[in-house]
């Protein structure tokens, strides 16, 4: 198979990770006999500092010309004081928009042998095997209008959740999808008794479940929710919500099993392509130490190989690798426990590769 990978490696630690993903990618293309292109492009600060904007025209026609495209992270002290427009963050909000990301896919899954280090009992995070998918383009964050006004002397804000029935629809059927594909469960999180358009968000949820008989669907208000994920996270398969509530969620589930250092992402569109990227950000504590796991960028590439290229033995080989380095007792300094050795960036990247 031949394909064209862009790699925005971005600020801090993502630079150090994404080297690691291309390494993982190239020992894979090797084994499986595979060709993949790999082309770099800026983002972010490292692409202010060059460009002067934060997503220049040169990497959004990269990305677009490319079958998948892989992120590192973005942002960091340097640039916090930059006015609005030209904050790192802003070039992940706008490839977003441009490339049509409509949801964002993370999958959270328990390591046993890193059962240590989440901050739940183990009795209730053993077997936690869930996905959030978070609505990325549309509600809260998006709705106009989003003003201050001052009237009368009376200052007064507004934020608009708009939705259009189609940009629900899309989402809560890619869950459907991806739980039919797995243990057959979604659970649809909303405040239905409080919000208009958590209304339509339940009802077109009813609607999608009539196409897929196999999978069970329940409802769950957003408050119930933050708490069953630390109550009872092995209740869950697929969850799906809006925007907002899926920022909160998604962080949330995020820590149940472990370290931001070991959690992948995706972001999928109607006609591609895909961007992966690890959930963690730029780590600027730890930038240019070769202290980050490099884990959630490994895992991130691994997906990219199964949703995008379908490459799903390659994907496996990958997850395999990095579960028995783990299960070898590797670490990084983010997963070891107080006191005992732990390995740099590149000696993780090189016990993975072996392990492949
Ligand atoms: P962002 O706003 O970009 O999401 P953030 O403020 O959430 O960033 P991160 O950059 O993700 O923060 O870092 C949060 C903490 O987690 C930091 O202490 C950082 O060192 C640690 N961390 C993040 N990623 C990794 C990693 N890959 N390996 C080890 N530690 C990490
Ligand atoms: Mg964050």
């Amino acid at each position: 198979m031949e394909k064209r990978i862009a790699i925005l490696p971005g600020d801090g630690v993502g630079k150090e990770v994404s080297r690691g993903a291309v390494t993982i990618l190239q020992a894979v293309a090797e084994l499986f006999n595979h060709k993949f292109h790999f082309t770099y492009g800026e983002i972010g600060g490292a692409a202010i500092d060059e460009f002067g904007t934060p997503l220049p025209e040169r990497t959004l026609n990269l990305c677009k010309a490319s079958d998948a495209v892989l992120l590192g992270a973005v942002g960091g002290p340097k640039w916090d004081l930059m006015p609005g427009h030209i904050r790192p963050e802003k070039g992940l909000l706008k490839i977003r928009k441009e490339l049509g990301l409509y949801a964002n896919v993370r999958p959270v899954q328990y390591y046993s042998s890193i059962s240590g280090i989440s901050p739940l009992r183990k009795e209730v995070v053993e077997g936690v095997d869930m996905v959030v998918v978070r609505e990325l383009t549309g509600g809260l964050y998006f709705g106009k209008p989003s003003e201050r006004s001052v009237q009368k002397g009376e200052a007064s804000v507004v934020d608009t959740l708009f939705y259009q029935k189609n940009e629900i629809e899309r989402v809560i059927r890619y869950a459907f999808e991806l739980a039919a594909m797995r243990k057959g469960k979604v659970t649809s999180v909303d405040k239905a008794n409080v919000l208009e358009s958590s209304r339509m968000w339940r009802e077109t949820a009813e609607e999608v479940a009539k196409d897929y008989p196999d999978v069970q669907l329940n409802h769950m208000l957003v408050d119930n929710a933050a708490m069953q994920l630390i109550k009872n996270p092995r209740q869950f398969d697929v969850l799906v919500t809006e925007n907002m509530f899926g920022d909160i969620l998604s962080d949330e589930a995020s820590v149940l099993t472990g370290s931001l250092g070991m959690l992948p992402s995706a972001s999928v569109s109607a006609s591609g392509p895909y961007l992966y990227e690890p959930i963690h950000g730029s780590a600027p504590d730890i930038a240019g130490m070769n202290a980050a796991n490099p884990i959630a960028m490994i895992l991130s590439a691994a997906m990219m190989l199964r949703l995008s290229f379908g490459l799903e033995e390659e994907a496996e080989a990958i997850e395999n690798a990095v579960e028995q380095v783990l299960d070898a007792g590797s670490r990084t300094r983010d997963i070891a426990l107080f006191g005992t050795p732990f390995l740099t960036t590149e000696g993780m990247i090189e016990e993975i590769k072996a392990a492949l």
